[in-house]
């Protein structure tokens, strides 16, 4: 897969605001990696983490996990120093804002912005940075149903959310 840069200058850096992490509902999706990273850090066997942290969310075509969300929206990881899990944090959070969706023209871009006070700001990225970014998401894809069979197991006791 080779995928093309389709904004040639990309400026940015995070402003440690949180405002990415929490404040209005959303969806921290994991894949089979970051469960795993994340089962890890906390010393939980896969199951045990994702009874107490995630949700199972129906998107439609597929269900998927989800990190749980605080009642204020904010991701359950998210504390006022910032994010808990930082050093294992899903790789949708750790290649934001350098998805394929917010960079597919400058348009998207900008409109990121709006939610986003780090992006046009800091240094030029470079490609390669972004590049790796897209592969890394590709690479790393929300848990499939199959995946989570064995999860599923878990529903009746699950809040679902
Ligand atoms: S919204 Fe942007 S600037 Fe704020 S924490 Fe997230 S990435 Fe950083």
């Amino acid at each position: 897969m080779n995928p093309e840069m389709p904004i040639k200058k990309i400026y940015f850096e995070c402003m440690r605001c949180n405002a990415c992490c929490g404040g209005q509902p959303g969806y921290v999706w994991l894949s089979k990696k970051d469960l795993m990273a994340l089962s890890e850090y906390f010393g939980l066997s896969i199951q045990e983490f994702a009874l107490a942290f995630c949700r199972m969310v129906d998107i439609g075509i597929e269900i998927t996990l989800s990190l749980k969300e605080k009642q204020n929206y904010d991701c359950i990881f998210l504390e006022n120093y910032g994010c808990s899990v930082y050093p294992v944090r899903p790789v949708q959070c750790k290649t934001y804002p350098f998805w394929e969706t917010i960079l597919e023209n400058e348009q998207s871009w900008i409109e990121e912005a709006k939610y986003c006070p780090g992006i046009g700001k800091g240094p030029l990225i470079s490609s390669n940075t972004i590049l790796d970014a897209f592969l890394e998401r590709r690479q790393n894809t929300p848990l499939s149903i199959d995946e989570i069979t064995a999860l599923r197991a878990l529903e009746n006791k699950w809040d679902n959310q």
